[in-house]
C-alpha cells in the first residue's frame, strides 16, 4: 500500500505562489523596462520586455493549466537568465546583483524542497561566479572579502528558505497522513476512500484496466465486545487490519470504513486473483486469534465483491453493489464470499 499524497492542495499553494510571483515580476521588469530604455540601455530593456510578456502570458493561464511545473521551470529558468545576463554586463552602482538573494526564495517557495535545492544551487554558483569574476576585473585586491560577504548573506538566506520548506514539507505531509487514516488501525479512513477511488478511476484508461472492491464485515463482533469488553474488541480490529496488510498487494489499498467493517480497493487485478485474495484474507482471520489470559478470542469475516465500472460507475454505486453482496454472505451464514 503506496502513501497517496494529497497533492491537490501542494498544488494549489504553489499555484498562488506563483501567480503572487508573475505580479511581482510583472510590474517591476515594466518599471525597468521603462527605465533602461529612457537612459539607452535598449537591448537590456528589451530582454526585459520579454521578460513582461512571459509573466503576463504565463499569468494568463496559471489558474487552470495541468502543467504548472513545466511553467514555473519555464519561467524560473528565463527569470534568472534575464538576472545573470544583467549582472554579467550592468554597471555595480545598478546594485543588479542583488537579485542572487532572490534565487533561493523563490525556487523554494515555487518548485519545493527536492526541485528548490537543486535550481538554486545551479543559480546561485552561477551568479555569484560572474559576481566574483567582475569583482575580480574590477579591483583584485578586494573582491575576496566582498565575495565572503556575498556568499555567506547568500548561504544564510538558503538556508533559511530550506529549512523553513523542509519543516512546511514535514507538517503538511503528517497532517495529510491524520487526515487519512484511521488512529486505531493505521489503515487509511473512509474520507480518504473516495480520493484514492477517484484517483485510480481517473488513471485507468487502457479498456482492459479493472478495479474490485471488497467490503469486509466481521461476524458477530459485537459478542466480542460483549464476552471480553470493548479493549479485547480493539486488538482484535487491529490484528483484523494487520492481516489486510499482509494479504494486499503494492498497489492495492486498504481501509476501515466503519466500526467493524474494511473495505479494499485492487486495482489493475482480474476476478480469479480477487476471489483468491478473499478467501486466502477469510481463512487468515478464521485462523488468527487474539490471546485475552487463557482465552483465544477469534472472529470470521464476510466479504462482499464488485467490480468496477461493470457493478457501478461512481464509488457510492459500487459500493451499494459490494455491500449488497456483504448483506447476501450474511444471509447465507456468514464467513463467506459473495462476489455475484
Ligand atoms: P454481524 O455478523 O451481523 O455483522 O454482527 P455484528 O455483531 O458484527 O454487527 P453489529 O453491526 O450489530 O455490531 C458491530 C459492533 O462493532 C457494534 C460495536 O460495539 C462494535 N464496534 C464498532 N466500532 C468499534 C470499535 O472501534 N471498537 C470496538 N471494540 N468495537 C466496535
Ligand atoms: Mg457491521
Ligand atoms: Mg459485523
Amino acid at each position: 500500500m503506496e502513501v497517496l499524497k494529497l497533492w491537490s492542495e501542494e498544488l494549489e499553494y504553489r499555484r498562488s505562489a506563483f501567480r503572487f510571483t508573475l505580479i511581482v515580476i510583472a510590474v517591476a521588469a515594466t518599471v525597468f523596462t521603462l527605465f533602461n530604455w529612457s537612459i539607452g540601455l535598449k537591448a537590456y530593456a528589451l530582454i526585459e520586455l520579454l521578460l513582461v510578456i512571459l509573466s503576463l502570458g504565463i499569468l494568463s493561464i496559471v489558474r487552470k493549466t495541468q502543467y504548472l511545473h513545466n511553467w514555473t521551470l519555464l519561467f524560473l529558468f528565463v527569470f534568472y537568465c534575464v538576472i545573470l545576463v544583467g549582472i554579467s554586463f550592468a554597471s555595480f552602482r545598478s546594485g543588479l546583483f542583488a537579485w542572487i538573494f532572490v534565487f533561493p526564495i523563490l525556487s523554494y517557495l515555487l518548485l519545493g524542497r527536492r526541485n528548490g535545492q537543486a535550481v538554486t544551487l545551479c543559480y546561485v554558483s552561477l551568479g555569484l561566479g560572474i559576481l566574483g569574476w567582475r569583482l575580480w576585473l574590477n579591483d583584485p585586491n578586494i573582491h575576496l572579502v566582498a565575495m565572503a560577504n556575498y556568499s555567506l548573506c547568500v548561504a544564510a538566506i538558503w538556508g533559511v528558505a530550506h529549512v523553513y520548506e523542509s519543516k512546511r514539507e514535514e507538517v503538511v505531509e503528517r497532517l495529510q497522513n491524520m487526515a487519512a487514516r484511521d488512529p486505531l488501525t493505521g489503515l487509511y479512513n473512509r474520507l480518504h476512500l473516495e480520493s484514492v477511488f477517484e484517483q485510480i478511476t481517473q488513471s485507468e484508461s487502457s479498456p482492459d484496466s479493472s478495479l474490485f472492491m471488497l467490503l469486509i464485515d466481521l461476524d458477530h463482533f459485537k459478542s466480542v465486545n460483549d464476552n471480553y469488553g470493548h479493549e479485547v474488541g480493539d486488538k482484535v480490529l487491529v490484528r483484523v487490519a494487520e492481516l489486510i496488510k499482509q494479504t494486499i498487494g503494492e498497489n492495492d489499498w486498504g481501509f476501515r470504513v466503519g466500526g467493524e467493517e474494511f473495505c479494499l480497493l485492487l486495482p489493475g487485478t482480474n476476478h480469479a486473483s480477487v476471489q483468491e485474495v478473499a478467501q486466502r484474507l477469510q481463512l487468515a482471520i478464521e485462523g488468527s486469534a487474539v490471546s485475552v489470559g487463557e482465552h483465544k478470542v477469534s472472529t470470521t469475516a464476510s466479504i462482499g465483491i464488485a467490480q468496477w465500472p461493470e457493478s457501478g460507475e461512481l464509488m457510492q454505486a459500487l459500493y451499494r453493489t459490494a455491500d449488497r453482496r456483504l448483506y447476501r454472505a450474511k444471509e447465507q451464514g456468514r464467513n463467506c464470499v459473495v462476489s455475484d
